[in-house]
């Protein structure tokens, strides 16, 4: 058995034989062509064709894995269309009386490496995209058809990498799962990969004798295992069977709404910590995303973000989502989570000690260029925001008039915004307290059980010696939650939560009957969540 790793884009098992994907590169000699009119007319025909092509894959993808990622495939039509693409081929057919094939493949590598060299990460990810419609071209010219990625049997396929539109013309009844040395787990690719639920791994050093072998992708572990032991196959069998069983579960509650028997309705949303898991709330159906720890991009990076980097990823989220509420937790650092360039101090009681709002509001340019970031992702779809770790009108206050800093920067600078929900997290017993208060000031409320917990009880939630002590169900945390909600409501604040308890289903019912409008859960814990709620009914009185 011979085991290899990479990096998952989606949890789950694939089990059958690879299927190593060779590239067929239409020839693109500069041999003998005819006069650069000609050739030029050649190209036309091509280009016209592929454009069809790309229509047609338009709308297959618009049908499978919804409008924002068939956007794709308008970026290769409008790529087509570009006049400096269009000049550079010209001037090749005239200067150096090349065949059309040849001066397509060879505009496709001119303007891909040129594209992956800007500091702009947009224009670096359209470099795969550029050769990606100079070989549909040159394919075209050449007269190859575009080849078939799989065979007659269903297996895993292993490439060096996969373009969007080879993604998106895999045959689902096929594919088992993917496999490629190259690719980054945030592009276009992964994204359909991962709409299309496809187990994948990505960054796999593989050879080819693995060709026509046996193998177990595991999703979960990374891993890929080549010719399985008969007993890690048979475990792995019965993992994919638990997981088929989860999936029956998915289809028959997906696209139901989250209402109790007697009619009471609740938003289920869902956790994230990067764009990455943005494939697992579309597959679990959730309504929104009521927690996005955006402190996970600064934790995944070797310096601060940009604005620019911040907004592409918060963006990329926003337009996936659709119109789904997306709620975007500024940066709450400091504590177990830990980036060396912040250069933060050691300190005796870091989960008291200086971190999320209390670092945001003392270094007002990390802070601000995350919010301009939020800000500027806010014209992209319906975005909140949510401060963490308040327990002071002050605090929330500077926090809005920084944001209100930054909307009159860009209106200065003629970007564009929408409107934003402001909200803060309840984590501290001192916001509960004043949540009256509190609740003038913003339009929203998630109850931060995980940390009310720990500052509640007075219990470290990092420390394991202490996982017996720390008990979400304690009568003080359940009526720090109640009293959230009464002050929310009474203020015209909405109040959810977006803590792991969110989650526990032997508390949904009381949950609803405090009133709470939202939970946000991990996104594997939103269908079952749905299952439970839509059992309930609250006309009845609660069992004792
Ligand atoms: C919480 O404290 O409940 C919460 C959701 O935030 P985090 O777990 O990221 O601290
Ligand atoms: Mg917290």
């Amino acid at each position: 058995m011979e085991v290899a790793t990479g990096k998952s884009i989606l949890n789950g098992i694939a089990i059958g034989p690879l299927r190593i994907y060779r590239k067929a590169e239409a020839q693109a000699s500069a041999g003998t062509a005819l006069s650069p009119e000609e050739e030029w007319e050649r190209f036309e025909a091509a280009r016209v064709q592929a454009q069809e092509q790309l229509g047609v894959l338009y709308e297959k993808a618009l049908e499978e894995v919804g409008e924002d990622n068939a956007a794709i495939f308008e970026i290769h039509q409008m790529m087509l269309d570009d006049d400096d693409y269009l000049d550079a081929v010209k001037g090749i057919l005239e200067t150096q009386g090349a065949t059309a094939e040849y001066a397509v493949s060879a505009t496709g590598e001119n303007f891909s490496a040129a594209f992956a060299a800007m500091d702009d990460a947009y224009m670096q990810a359209r470099a795969t995209d550029v050769k990606d419609i100079s070989q549909r071209v040159a394919n075209i010219l050449s007269g190859k058809a575009e080849g078939s990625l799989l065979g007659d049997e269903p297996a895993i396929l292993v490439a060096d990498d996969l373009t969007p539109s080879e993604t998106v013309q895999l045959d689902k009844s096929k594919l088992l799962g993917f496999i490629t040395r190259h690719g980054s787990s945030n592009s276009h690719t992964a994204i359909l990969a991962r709409t299309m639920n496809i187990p994948a791994l990505i960054g796999v050093d593989f050879d080819e004798s693995w060709d026509g072998r046996l193998a177990v992708l595991d999703g979960y572990n990374h891993c890929v295992y080549i010719d399985p032991a008969a007993d890690l196959l048979s475990t792995m069998e019965e993992k994919q069977k638990n997981d088929l069983k989860h999936e029956a579960l998915l289809q028959t509650l997906k696209k139901k709404p989250n209402v109790t028997l007697d009619g009471r309705e609740i938003k289920v949303y869902a956790n994230i910590g990067n764009a990455g898991d943005i494939g697992l709330v579309l597959q679990n159906d959730a309504g929104g995303i009521g927690l996005f720890r955006s402190e996970f991009l600064y934790l995944e990076s070797e310096d601060y973000p940009t604005e620019e980097e911040q907004f592409l990823i918060y963006k990329r989220v926003v337009e996936t989502m659709a119109g789904k509420k997306v709620i975007i937790r500024t940066l709450d650092i400091g504590a177990d989570k830990q980036a060396a360039y912040f250069h933060l101090d050691q300190e005796e009681n870091p989960a008291l000690g200086y971190r999320a709002i209390r670092i945001c509001l003392t270094r007002q340019e990390i802070f601000k260029q995350q919010l301009r970031a939020i800000l500027r992702a806010s014209a992209f779809g319906t975005v909140s925001i949510m401060f963490p770790m308040i327990i002071s009108v002050r605090e929330v206050r500077d926090a809005k008039e920084l944001l209100e800093a930054c909307k009159a920067e860009l209106r200065q600078e003629g970007v564009a915004f929408g409107q934003v929900e402001v909200g803060i997290m309840v984590e501290t017993p001192a916001a509960v307290m004043i949540a009256d208060e509190l609740a003038e000031e913003v339009d929203f409320f998630s109850l931060g059980t995980n940390d009310l917990t720990q500052y509640t009880l007075a219990i470290d939630r990092q420390n394991p010696k202490l996982d017996h002590f720390y008990d979400p169900h304690h009568p003080a945390v359940l009526r720090m939650i109640r009293q959230t909600v009464e002050a929310g409501h009474r203020h015209g604040c909405w109040v959810g939560i977006c803590g792991e308890l969110g989650a526990d289903q032997t508390l949904t019912e009381t949950f609803l009957r405090m009133g709470l409008d939202e939970l946000s859960v991990s996104p594997s814990a939103v269908l079952p969540l749905r299952k439970i709620i839509r059992s309930l009914d609250l006309s009845k009185e609660p069992e004792a």
